[in-house]
């Protein structure tokens, strides 16, 4: 396509970062110029020429040829942080699969009209005629007059607002002093910082063995500056790396931006970054109203702050100069966007840092198969932190076969061993954390008798319970019978294990009624501050036992904690995914690191229907070696991701029946442009949320070893539902990540 017009949006930061403008490409530039390019046009009526973002080109344009300007210079000098973003946008919505403009809204920090903080201070204009008037007001008894010049002589300069209130007087006394030329009242925009006050503290020393993966990590940035990945037992003090690292760039006059899942964002964690930083730190959070978050942005843009923590959205941060981003606890899920554009803030880091020269560290006790095999390979370098600091050991775990436990007559949710932990630990003023397992689905079916799960045999992840009385392969759309007995063993008792927080509060509180509970899930933190306060008042040992869900996996340290039971591990590995046995991996291996984090020696009790299975045995021995090997070859046979990639198109429909139409005449679209099957193209099936919000949702699934064979199919996917009216009522999206 010859770039013969080009589209460009003129103020990014606006609100509704409006429509493209249609500028002509003077033929002299047209074999420089890129999208991202800065630009500068003629608009309006302004006689100076402003800046302008390319985002896109024409060949040709349905605009009347008079109308239409050329643009005036490309500005090549112009390396403005904005510049950068854009050409982030520019990636994430090719890789990511937006348009620009939804790309643009996620990376460029949006100015929507929040009212600025201004904060107005008040001076003595002329000393000397300040001091007539007082002498003229106590005269006079003009008392409010008085008071309010008599605070300020004393103080010289006052905040307004204090003022009012120290003299107690209206408004209109110091205006009407201001008017006359003896006060003056100076207004300043106030950025609403979020931290207020803030005390360093002497920086931890790090041990030998953090040290070395500092040194290793500073001559790897001399040398190649590939992404890190450090592979960090529990315990074993990465952030003492990473604030170590941060405070090298901070010293060269460069940023940081830390990045850390939202649920992990608590005081405590913020608090360790502020003591080593003071108040260069700022953090996001989900509470932040738009107007305080738009000020951290702007803080950042102006070197207000140089350290940035926040979840996902803060690797937007407009630092002039980045030197560094940090991805803590980079296994999360939280990490990949669910809205379009659906970016994964890992990947997305290390092309930020790409385009601006910075660098990427990678950590996790449980690193993301993708991320080991990148370290594997070489694309990144892989560092290990093997022991935790302090000499504090791993927990000693134990893993119980809940199938042992029914044969001999144990129906409680408790097995013997975990029953006996619970008193051991009560009684010696131990605390205990019971981890639910409800991630995943809970329409997987299970045999209690034999542990086996109902699984599709194309795809090798479990099937789920469909609406439909049918069991349900969510890739393939292969579908059986739900089955009275178990297809292994024969047994009746096969179904659902579907087990909540409370009916566990019940039973604890049934067997030991002495101890104090405290349980979090969605119903107790609900609140505002509910999540924090529960933390930290099981943090202050007010209750003896915590139980919950994901949520207790992460965000304190909990020095006292001696007992870690792990209910039902099988949740997770059920769920209907490839990735399964990698989430319960992540999920039990965090969970029994959070035992023994103090000086007591810590045990975890791991109950699972599936014993020998790789995930749960690897966790229990926090071997993640292992776990990556056996994970790999799978991951290999199957041909997922990292084996290749694998894009989902999403399909989504208030009909259904017009929905599975469209989605077959996608499959049969894509065979078409396919004939060899190369893209190893599976589904239409239904998506593991079949309707939400009133939407059928659909999916398939793309895979090959080669991405940019998927994003071609992509692109001639587009064009055809564009052409193709059938599609108005569909909504299609894709997705990268799956
Ligand atoms: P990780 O994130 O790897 O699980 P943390 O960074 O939370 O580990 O460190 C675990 C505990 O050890 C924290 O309480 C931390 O303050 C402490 N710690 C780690 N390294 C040091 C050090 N070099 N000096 C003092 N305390 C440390
Ligand atoms: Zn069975
Ligand atoms: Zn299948």
């Amino acid at each position: 396509m010859k770039k013969n017009f080009a589209e460009i949006i003129v103020d990014i930061s606006a609100e509704s970062l409006d429509r493209p403008f249609t500028y002509r490409v003077p033929e002299e530039l047209a074999e420089r110029i890129q999208i991202g390019s800065v630009v500068s046009i003629p608009f309006g009526s302004s006689k100076k020429p402003i800046r302008g973002y390319v985002v896109g080109f024409a060949e040709q344009t349905t605009l009347a040829p008079e109308t239409v300007k050329p643009l005036k210079e490309l500005l090549t000098d112009e390396e403005t942080v904005e510049a950068r973003l854009v050409r982030l946008a520019v990636w994430m919505s090719r890789n990511c699969g937006s348009t620009m403009i939804q790309a643009l809204r996620t990376v460029v920090p949006i100015r929507r009209k929040y009212r600025a903080v201004v904060s107005r201070t008040v001076s003595i204009a002329d000393p000397a005629a300040a001091g007539d008037a007082l002498a003229e007001a106590e005269r006079k008894h003009y008392a409010a007059k008085a008071r309010v010049l008599r605070c300020l002589l004393e103080e010289q300069t006052m905040d307004l607002a204090k003022l009012e209130r120290a003299a107690s007087v209206p408004l209109s006394v110091v205006r009407k002093l201001a008017d006359e030329g003896i006060l003056q009242i100076d207004s300043s925009e106030e950025l609403r910082l979020v931290l207020k006050e803030a005390e360093k503290l002497p920086p931890d020393i790090p041990s030998p063995e953090q040290q070395s993966v500092i040194e290793a990590i500073r001559s790897e940035w001399n040398a190649n500056g590939r992404p890190v990945l450090i592979n960090g037992v529990t315990g074993s003090g990465k952030t003492v790396v990473y604030t170590e690292l941060a405070a090298d760039m901070l010293q060269q006059g460069k940023q940081v931006i830390i990045l850390i899942p939202e649920i992990a964002l608590t005081k405590q964690t913020v608090m360790r970054f502020v003591k080593r930083f003071g108040d260069k730190v700022s953090f996001l959070h989900s509470r932040l109203s738009g107007g305080e978050r738009y000020d951290q942005m702007k803080a950042a843009r102006q070197g207000a702050v140089s350290v940035m923590v926040g979840p996902r959205s803060a690797l937007f941060t407009p630092f002039p100069n980045l030197g560094l981003i940090v991805v803590d606890e980079e296994h999360e899920d939280t990490y990949q966007s669910e809205s379009v554009p659906r970016y994964d803030a890992r990947d997305t880091a290390v092309k930020r840092a790409e385009l601006e020269g910075a660098h990427v560290i990678l950590g996790s006790a449980t690193p993301s198969v993708l991320s080991a095999r990148r370290a594997e390979t070489g694309t990144y370098l892989g560092l290990i932190l093997a022991s935790r600091f302090g000499g504090s050991r791993l927990p000693e775990t134990e893993i119980v076969d809940m199938r042992a436990e029914l044969q001999n007559g144990n129906r409680s949710i408790f097995s013997m061993s975990l029953h006996r932990g619970i008193e051991e630990a009560l009684a010696s003023g131990g605390q205990i954390m019971l981890f639910l397992n409800r991630r995943g689905y809970s329409g997987t079916w299970t045999c209690r008798s034999c542990g086996s799960v109902l699984r599709c045999p194309h795809c090798d992840v479990s099937l789920t319970h469909h609406r439909s009385g049918r069991m349900i392969c969510h890739y393939c759309g292969y579908e059986t019978p739900v089955p009275k007995v178990c297809p292994e063993c024969g047994s009746a008792q096969i179904g659902g294990l579907a087990i909540g927080t409370e009916q566990i509060e019940e039973l604890l509180k049934k067997d030991f009624p002495q101890a104090g509970i405290l349980r979090m899930d969605a119903d107790t933190t609900a609140g505002k501050e509910g999540f924090e306060s529960i933390l930290s008042s099981f943090a202050a040992h007010k209750a003896d036992i915590l139980i919950g869900t994901q949520m207790i996996v992460k965000g304190h340290d909990f020095p006292a904690v001696t007992l870690v039971g792990v209910l039902c591990a099988d949740m997770s590995l059920n769920a209907d995914n490839y990735r399964s046995s990698e989430q319960t991996f992540q999920l039990i291996t965090q969970v029994v690191g959070r035992a023994g984090r103090g000086e007591r020696p810590g045990r975890a009790v791991i109950q699972t229907y599936n014993p020998d299975h790789f995930a749960v045995t690897a966790a229990a021995a926090q071997d993640y070696r292992t776990f990556y090997r056996e994970e790999m070859s799978f991951r290999t046979l199957m041909e997922y991701p990292p084996a290749g990639y694998m894009t989902a198109i999403l399909g989504s429909a208030y009909d259904e029946a017009l929905l599975t139409q469209g989605m077959h005449y996608l499959r049969a679209f894509i065979d078409r442009i396919d004939p060899r099957g190369v893209l190893r193209t599976i589904g239409p099936a239904p998506e593991a949320i079949g309707k939400l919000k009133d939407r059928y949702r659909q999916v398939i699934y793309i895979r090959n070893a080669d991405r940019e064979k998927l994003i071609l199919a992509k692109d001639r996917i587009e064009e055809y539902i564009a052409l193709n009216s059938g599609f108005s009522k569909i909504r299609i999206q894709f997705d990268f990540n799956r």
